[in-house]
């Protein structure tokens, strides 16, 4: 069995950060620290913050006065923050800066006097929290919706949240640019989400399998699905080992893997140990060099090590191969 393993794959630096955040609120408050929805959507990141003495909530009202609460990386609606000041609380905020200048967009669009609409999925976190800035409409290409009902000449600018599908949120666009005449197209997919999925296609056409690693709640790793099957391949978004299934591998020779902007790396490495893997070609996309300060209160503070380690455990040969991005050009 050979794998194909994409790079860049795995944590993105609002990840990173968000995690680092409440490690260091860990060491610097009374515990236990609340986190208010999961700091990031993986299982495996929220337990073992929990373990060492996080609590998850999913609303600010179950938090007890006084205590210190991070808010998870997804952003949060201007309302949680009130609550949470009414109820004295010490806030941490572990928006990523990509959602955070999300959040300003729309709030400046707003007061220029523009219709917002966010391109979106309805129901999650970074998309509650981004229409809590300013009044927008919602256009989630899951419902089948044309846009909003307004006069042909209203002007429209036009936000996406950042972890959506790069070529059904170009489509989106392209149906708001073509209904109205004065459009401003603030495209906001990340800088990981984009890179991880540029990868996956070219994964895509080396395989008859594309293994993504991943919570079924990460909005990333099932985009990175979706991505490999609209290029004709098989794909499973699976947790980790124990989630693969003999069948998917019958006949199979060459797997791509790659993980999403929450997975950590050991996962991945699990996997590629339980396929018995032979060979591993990483297929080198985009290079990554994006770090985040933390936020003001914890800024005084020593940043984290990160294990970073690639390296596969085995006997397996290893090799890199580079494809074109568009920084070649
Ligand atoms: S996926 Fe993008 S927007 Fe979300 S936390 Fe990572 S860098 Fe930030």
């Amino acid at each position: 069995m050979k794998v194909y393993l994409g790079k860049p794959r795995g944590f993105c630096a609002g990840v990173v950060r968000a995690v680092d955040v409440v490690e260091l609120a860990l060491q610097r408050y009374p515990h236990p620290v609340y986190v208010k929805h999961q700091i990031v959507h993986n299982p495996y990141v929220v337990k073992s913050l929990e373990d060492k003495g996080a609590i998850t909530v999913d609303d600010v009202e179950n938090i007890p006065a006084g205590s210190t609460v991070v808010f998870s990386a997804h952003g949060s609606p201007p309302e949680d923050f009130e609550r949470a000041a009414e109820r004295g609380l010490n806030v941490v905020d572990a928006t990523c800066p990509l959602v955070t200048k999300v959040h300003n967009e729309a709030r400046k669009y707003a007061r220029d006097g523009r219709k917002l609409v966010l391109v979106g999925h309805r129901g999650h976190q970074e998309v509650i929290g981004t229409m809590g800035q300013s009044e927008m409409d919602l256009l989630d290409n899951r419902e089948g919706s044309t846009g909003p009902d307004w006069p042909d000449d209203t002007p429209v600018t036009v936000l996406t949240q950042t972890t959506l599908s790069v070529d059904d949120t170009q489509r989106a666009i392209e149906r708001i640019k073509d209904r109205f005449e004065d459009v401003i197209v603030r495209n906001d997919l990340c800088y990981a989400t984009t890179n991880r999925q540029a990868t996956v296609k070219q994964l895509s056409g080396m395989v008859e399998l594309v293994l993504v690693i991943g919570a079924p709640n990460s909005s990333n790793c099932n985009r990175l699905r979706e991505v490999a099957e609209a290029y004709g391949v098989d794909a499973h978004l699976i947790n980790g080992p124990d989630e693969l299934d003999p069948s998917w591998l019958e006949g199979v020779e060459n797997v791509g893997i790659t993980s999403g902007a929450s997975t950590p790396e050991s996962l991945v490495r699990a996997v590629i140990e339980a396929l018995g893997t032979t060979e591993v070609v990483t297929i080198e996309g985009a290079e990554e060099d994006v770090s985040f300060v933390l936020p003001p209160e914890l800024r005084d503070v020593d940043r984290l090590e990160h294990d970073q380690d690639r390296v596969v455990a085995g006997d397996v040969t290893q090799s890199v191969a580079r494809i074109p991005t568009a920084n070649d050009n």
